[in-house]
């Protein structure tokens, strides 16, 4: 129990992982509007209950301001009736009034305290010019207004009164008034905590969601890497299939064409490995047999030893030679890397290939004939160039009939060099024409061997030319003869496809 809690949390903390980082969006998208909800909630309804409250204030202070002008307040602030009202106003809103004349001096303050001295701030001297102002203080919970007190009997733009005091068009004194916003905070207060209350359990259901939409999104993730886990440790070689989503669906199908892949592979290397076996077998075989027939025989001749001595030795040269083409293809599965390229003058080349086929060629009756259309410099691997090149021109002449003829064709164009080997001879079937190339595949296998065949050389050949990123094609007729066509690059292209 303990280590599976250990494993869960080890497997949170990764924050590489797909669980983790479902998680971390879902939170993040969840919670983040929920907190900024509930404050953006919070302010707007404070900003609204504010101006709510200034504008009550407000126009209750502009009904005042009309009582005080009726009474002369600025001048004689002994009205009971006024200071009734203006003390039911400022106990009302919990706040303070106090009433300042033409001349910026209080002439009432419900506080008591500031009557008689003089007032000059900026709200003060704006609110003599008209405008009513108010200022929200959050941090010491008040509101402060400025309200003119507006002489609607006087006309505009008159002269300075009898008293001599400064007024501003109609503006007869100001109303300078702060309440406090306590009743508002408290509002706010009681809000908030059912909008925490809210929020926590919002939060409880959102991180309960994550977690469990986490676990349940990555589940069929886990179930691939548990099946290929399967695979690699041997309990199944099948297809797996995990068809819980599309995206697992589809890594499960590129996996089980890489497992299909790697099972054509080892069907292969098993059956080369098999075949390798076989033909290395073969030669020692005939050797045993030869040397026990002549074990068997007491007094045997000296004719049979040298006779069946020569056997063993041809025995010999076929295995050395089955080793020996062995090691260049094994080379060639080496890849590109290990390729040694240079400028090779490929009619010179030719040349000296023919030259030294032709005793071969002289021996089986065959004529060889080279045309070299233009010369030709390639960028090429000399000896894997050489190994195309006698391979196809041994097997025209290996394949030949009596008195036949083997012609090699030299031709380039601008991009590529043409080696064309046709010969007179046995051709091969068609449908052996796609196996050609397949490593130990041979037409007529007791004649190719007959011949010191190995079933290796278009393998070697096939994978010198695509090593040099060429192509090579084959025509065949029965009984007319064969043409080999191979394409090779001018210049060695390093990475191109
Ligand atoms: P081998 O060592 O047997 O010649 P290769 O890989 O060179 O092996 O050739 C494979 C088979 O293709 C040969 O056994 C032969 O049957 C056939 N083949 C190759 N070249 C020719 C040709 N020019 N004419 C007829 N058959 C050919």
């Amino acid at each position: 129990m303990l280590k599976k809690i250990r494993d869960f949390i080890r497997q949170y903390i990764n924050l590489r992982s797909l669980r983790v980082e479902i998680l971390l969006i879902i939170l993040v998208v969840g919670i983040v509007p929920i907190i900024l909800m509930r404050q953006g909630m919070l302010r707007n309804y404070e900003e609204r209950a504010v101006q709510q409250r200034t504008q009550t204030v407000q126009n209750q202070l502009k009904i005042l301001a009309d009582h005080l002008l009726n009474e002369d307040y600025l001048n004689n602030t002994s009205s009971q009736v006024i200071n009734a009202e203006l003390n039911m106003l400022s106990n009302l809103y919990d706040g303070r009034v106090q009433i300042i004349s033409g001349n910026f001096k209080i002439v009432k303050d419900t506080y008591g305290i500031s009557e008689g001295r003089t007032i000059i701030s900026e709200e003060v001297i704006k609110c003599y010019l008209g405008e009513s102002l108010s200022n929200y203080d959050a941090q010491n919970g008040y509101i402060e207004m400025t309200v003119p007190i507006i002489d609607n009997r006087t006309p505009a733009g008159t002269a300075p009164d009898a008293q001599g005091t400064f007024s501003v068009g109609q503006v007869k004194g100001v109303m300078l008034t702060s309440i406090s916003s306590d009743s508002i905070r408290g509002t706010m207060e009681v809000m908030n905590r059912s909008a925490l209350v809210m929020q926590y359990l919002m939060i409880l259901f959102i991180v309960a969601v994550a977690i469990a939409l986490s676990v349940v999104l990555t589940r069929p993730f886990e179930r691939v890497t548990k099946a290929i886990n399967e695979v690699q440790e041997g309990y199944t070689d099948e297809s797996i299939s995990v068809p819980d989503l599309a995206e697992t669906a589809h890594i499960v199908e590129a996996f089980n064409q890489v497992q299909s892949r790697m099972k054509v592979l080892d069907d292969s290397r098993q059956e080369f490995v098999s075949n390798v076996s076989h033909e290395l077998k073969t030669p020692l075989t005939s050797m045993k047999v030869l040397a026990d027939s002549l074990l068997a025989q007491e007094d045997a001749p000296a004719e049979l030893y040298r006779e069946f001595m020569e056997d063993i030795v041809s025995e010999i040269d076929r295995e050395n030679r089955i080793i020996t083409d062995l090691l260049s293809l094994v080379k060639m599965d080496k890849k590109v890397g290990g390729l040694n390229i240079s400028a090779v003058n490929i009619n010179e080349l030719t040349e000296l290939i023919l030259k030294r086929l032709r005793p071969i060629a002289r021996r089986q009756d065959v004529e060889l004939v080279f045309e070299s259309i233009r010369p030709v410099v390639a960028e090429v691997d000399e000896v894997k160039m050489t190994l195309i090149m006698s391979n196809l021109v041994e097997n025209a002449i290996k394949y030949n009939r009596e008195h036949g003829w083997v012609k090699v064709v030299l031709d380039a164009d601008y991009q590529v060099f043409t080696f064309e080997v046709s010969d007179s001879g046995i051709g091969i079937p068609e449908d052996s024409l796609v196996q050609i190339y397949e490593r130990f595949y041979r037409v007529d296998k007791s004649h190719s061997r007959e011949i010191g065949g190995t079933g290796l050389g278009l393998a070697i050949t096939k994978s010198a030319v695509l090593m040099h990123r060429g192509t090579i094609t084959v025509t065949s007729t029965e009984g007319e003869g064969t043409t080999f066509l191979v394409k090779i690059p001018l210049n060695y292209i390093e990475t191109g496809v």
